[in-house]
């Protein structure tokens, strides 16, 4: 029996994997599920899974958590200590799925125990990459990624020589608001931004998707996961989402990978790698698809992309900057106390400010440092939207 926790179990990328394990029960052992405010998913996946313990972030809500567990056997905790404990426990198999930066301390807690952490948490790899990438050569741990680009292009490589890798293109959708004007853009609302085209994900990533701060995100977590040079790396937008990332190779190649606009492909691969299993996706059907089409990226309207190339230039702490103004600014988005473009204009101007105030660049990067630039950049973010 394999043992598995999922960190952000209540969410979207969180379900869809204790979907894939339905399936197969028996095979797996759930040590830990944690979440966050969503208190009755959390205690109905616990006890159907029968797990060790069930861990909600808010210290507020175990009251709540104990109730809806009592007599169920499940042990509930809460707190970030709790999600630390959590990350603690012998697993062989941890998804990371918690949504922000909020998903850094316990992946790398995981990591310290030689685990295989399945990340969809991109944000831990944008804020820290280097950190979790050391953590987890120097305990033995294997990192999967679960982002389907990066899965994809994680799939690509397989059997490949890196170093004939020349460019891994990444895709986009658009989101809802690719043929929008500047204009339509600064008055784009939420409900607007988040309903998403081809992709049904977790609020606060498909607002992302609209701004294309979430591809910003994938470029930055690109070059940490796989080492390449920001100019090998390139975002092309796909309106269809069938084709998720292509690798090319020196000789001109291009690999393409292909599949149905459905996280249980790139989640159910990183559960069963290094072997393939039967998942329960849709098979694509191209004579019905009939077109691939793909369009270059704004920059202009979408001046996220544009940070996110100067973010993978500079390295060291801006990426914790960017991803953490980022937050900042999208909870201001979700209060409706910003429009849709001052997020990147926030953005912009923390990142600016921030590196005229410390050297961001190439610094080696303690947890100390990430949580304190984390920290400063959401304060920015709010002193000066107050301002
Ligand atoms: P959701 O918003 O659907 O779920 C987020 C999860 O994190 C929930 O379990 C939530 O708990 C929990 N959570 C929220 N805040 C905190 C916190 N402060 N501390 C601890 N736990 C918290 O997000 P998604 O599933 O969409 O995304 C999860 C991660 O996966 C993100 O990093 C995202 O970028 C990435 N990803 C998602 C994809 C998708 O298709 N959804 C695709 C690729 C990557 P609760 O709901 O109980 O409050």
């Amino acid at each position: 029996m394999r043992r598995i926790s999922i960190f952000g179990a209540t969410g979207s990328i969180g379900q869809s994997t204790l979907d894939l394990i339905r399936r197969d029960k028996e095979s797996y052992d759930i040590v830990a599920l944690t979440g966050g405010g969503n208190i009755d998913q959390l205690a109905k996946d616990a006890i159907e899974f029968g797990a060790d313990v069930a861990v909600t972030a808010y210290e507020n809500r175990l009251s709540d958590l104990r109730a809806a567990l009592a007599g169920s056997g499940v042990h509930a905790a809460a707190g970030p200590h709790a999600l630390l404990e959590a990350a603690d426990r012998e697993a062989d198999w941890i998804m990371s799925a918690i949504v922000g930066a909020a998903g850094l301390a316990p992946g790398l807690h995981a990591l310290r125990h030689g685990t295989t952490l399945a990340l969809a948490n991109k944000e831990s790899l944008v804020t820290a990459g280097p950190l979790l990438l050391g953590s987890a050569q120097s305990h033995g741990a294997r990192i999967l990624p679960v982002d389907s680009e990066h899965s994809a292009v994680f799939q690509g490589l397989v059997g490949e020589d890196k170093s004939e890798v020349e460019r891994v293109i990444i895709t986009a959708s658009g989101g809802p608001f690719r043929d929008w004007s500047l204009e339509q853009l600064e008055g784009a609302t939420l409900e607007q931004a988040s309903q998403h085209p081809s992709w049904d994900m977790g609020q606060r990533i498909t607002i992302d998707s609209a701004s294309m701060f979430n591809k910003a995100l994938e470029l930055i977590e690109t070059k940490e996961y796989f080492g390449f040079t920001p100019d090998q790396i390139e975002v092309l937008v796909h309106p269809g989402s069938y084709v998720h990332a292509l690798v090319g190779f020196k000789d001109g190649a291009l690999m393409a990978h292909l599949g149905a606009p459905d996280m249980r492909h790139a989640i159910g691969y990183a559960l069963h790698w290094p072997e393939r299993r039967d998942l329960p996706v849709a098979r694509l059907d191209l004579a019905k698809v009939g077109t691939l089409r793909f369009e270059a990226p704004d920059q202009v309207r979408f001046p996220a992309l544009r940070l996110a190339q100067e973010v993978m230039a500079t390295g060291g702490l801006s990426g914790a900057v960017f991803n953490a103004a980022k937050e900042a600014a999208l909870d201001l988005f979700i209060a409706n106390k910003i429009g849709f473009l001052d997020m990147a204009r926030h953005v912009e101007r923390v990142l600016t400010e921030m590196s005229d105030s410390v050297s961001l660049a190439g610094r080696s990067m303690t947890l100390d440092m990430v949580l304190e630039a984390d920290k400063e950049a959401r304060d920015r973010v709010f002193a000066g939207h107050s301002n």
